[in-house]
């Protein structure tokens, strides 16, 4: 089987945003079957939807595995729940979120997955560092990602804080 090319985005705001966003790139790198292509820096970013909570630390990733979407999914959950995601309630603060935005070209849209991601378009905090690492990353229906940058709402105040 082929490596898949994917991107994943990493968000904390609970804790040691840095150190959470670390430990997720260190245990994908250590996983034997992933390989981190690339590393945006880290940006924080202002909560969107439910205001009320911390400032988060994102990230994107550029991976290449052999895992399928399930088994890298798998695999996630178990890092966010490993960093201590306590699940309060939807868009609620969290030490460590890891979403998949894009799996190679795949369209997926089962109940526990959907890719890609379907709030990439709408979030300053995932196309700023996707566009950093990707500047020619286009969606499925063939819009760039970087024009999806130009769109969304500059009120979502996201900078860039540095190396990851
Ligand atoms: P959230 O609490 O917002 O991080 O949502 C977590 C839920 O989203 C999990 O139950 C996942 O199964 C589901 N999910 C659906 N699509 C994706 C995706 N592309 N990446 C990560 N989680 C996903």
């Amino acid at each position: 089987m082929n490596n898949s090319k994917v991107f994943v985005g990493l968000g904390s705001n609970m804790g040691d945003r840095l150190e959470n966003i670390r430990f997720a790139l260190m245990e994908l790198a250590n996983h034997p079957e992933i390989d981190v292509i690339k590393s945006s820096e880290v940006y924080e970013s202002e909560p969107v939807g439910y205001t009320a909570q911390p400032f988060f630390f994102n990230a994107v990733l550029e991976l290449e595995t052999k895992l399928d979407p399930w088994e890298l999914l798998d695999f996630t959950q178990e890092l966010e729940n490993l960093a201590g995601r306590e699940r309060t309630f939807r868009w609620g603060p969290r030490s460590l979120d890891i979403d998949i935005l894009f799996f190679g070209d795949l369209v997926l849209k089962e109940p526990r997955l959907v890719i890609p991601h379907p709030e990439i378009a709408r979030r300053r905090f995932v196309l700023e560092p996707l566009v950093e690492i990707w500047r020619d990353a286009r969606f499925p229906d063939g819009r760039l990602v970087s024009e999806a940058l130009e769109d969304v709402s500059l009120d979502q105040v996201v900078w860039r804080v540095g190396d990851l």
